[in-house]
């Protein structure tokens, strides 16, 4: 994949392809700014570019066998290093190489991957990711070996700011004595957190805000939105494609939930028991994040709707959908059973949280709802 496929920084691109074609590439560059500007989609375009057989002006062919390998981060002379947590069961340190896999299944769900949604694949619960000891001396093993191919060698840190003092110091030696046809790409939104030391060996390139008007055209076209859609959620999002993306991702699991409400309510109502059955299996088959997430939708929901009763429309938070819902549902959720219906869900959330079997919870939850809804 080329440069083509990054939102904007067209100045970066170029400085970048001008780089390579001209065989001045630093031996160290540091990417700075917030996230979602394109830091990593960039850093692998300079990395693909340099480790491609027959580069055009600049940029990877897309075609040679390296690039072949690159498509599917798994060239031997590209390197990562990322934060991660120590292994659950496992004692010995924690290392990026261990979570290759999620790392190259991360990145190819999306290049603008950030530091949130790291998290969450890595399911750090409270442990906190960083990039450890160990890493330096796993890189520095492997870039003292001769490029596996004949050519450049490249290292990508991600969120180098997370390094720890030792690893920092490590890489510091390294970009002090650089090997041969080394290339270091160091990402940092935080450069401020780096040693002085390792930035003053580094040459640094600031990326700016995706401009409004070009992320609202690759929203458009990535996600079809409208173009008043696009402009919108452009501007909320300050020239940052993650935040773009966690957004309509949020609207999306929003859209679902309501859906999956409105339909859970009628069954009860209706005391669809066989159709109840079928919901509570497309409930199960969720991830317990989103089981949760529903939980606190409903119990919203019941919130709202109750609300609704009192007519005082500045009391309520309910998108167009949801109001004309609660035009219909709101009479159903009064002060006989709004709290022993919040009860309920409240305490199936705690059942989700503590892995109860999510078939027995929302099952339960069909048969309590019932009773309780035509109080
Ligand atoms: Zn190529």
């Amino acid at each position: 994949m080329s440069q083509n496929a990054i939102i904007g920084q067209t100045h970066i691109k170029q400085l970048l392809a001008h780089m390579v074609e001209t065989e001045r590439v630093p031996h160290a560059l540091l990417f700075t700014g917030e996230e979602g500007r394109g830091q990593i989609p960039m850093a692998l375009a300079l990395a693909e570019a340099l480790l491609c057989e027959h580069p055009v002006n600049g940029q990877a062919c897309g075609t040679c066998p390296g690039c072949h390998l690159n498509s599917k981060f798994i060239h031997p002379d590209l390197h990562f290093v990322f934060p991660v947590v120590k292994r659950k069961n496992k004692s010995d340190a924690p290392l990026s190489d261990q979570y290759l896999a999620l790392w190259r299944e991360a990145l190819t769900e999306s290049r603008y991957l950030g530091a949130e949604r790291w998290r969450e694949t890595l399911n750090t619960e409270n442990q906190q990711p960083g990039i450890f000891t160990k890493e330096a001396e796993n890189i520095t093993g492997k870039i003292s070996l001769k490029a596996s191919l004949g050519g450049y060698k490249v290292v990508i840190v991600w969120q180098a700011e997370l390094m720890n003092e030792e690893t920092a110091n490590k890489l510091l030696k390294l970009l002090e004595e650089p090997p041969e046809r080394t290339v270091f790409i160091l990402i940092s939104a935080q450069p401020e957190r780096l040693l002085t030391t390792i930035v003053s060996r580094t040459q640094e390139i600031a990326f700016p805000p995706i401009p409004t008007d070009t992320l609202a055209v690759a929203l458009e076209q990535k996600h079809g939105l409208s173009p008043e859609m696009a402009h919108d959620l452009a501007h909320r999002s300050n020239g940052n494609y993650i935040k773009a993306c966690r957004e309509l991702q949020g609207a999306a699991d929003n859209a679902q939930d309501f859906d999956m409400f409105v339909l859970f309510m009628r069954l009860c109502y209706a005391r669809k028991i066989k159709d109840l059955s079928e919901w509570t299996d497309r409930m199960a088959e969720r991830g317990r994040e989103r089981q949760k997430a529903f939980l606190d939708y409903c119990q919203r929901m019941l919130r709202e709707n109750f609300i609704y009763n009192f007519r005082r429309p500045e009391l309520n938070y309910l998108n167009p959908r949801e109001a004309d819902f609660a035009t219909r549902f709101a009479p159903f959720i009064n002060e006989r059973n709004v709290i022993p219906l919040m009860r309920e869900f409240d305490s199936a959330r705690r059942d989700i949280v503590q892995n109860t079997n999510a078939r027995m919870v929302f099952f339960d939850l069909s048969i309590k709802t019932i009773v309780l809804l035509i109080r």
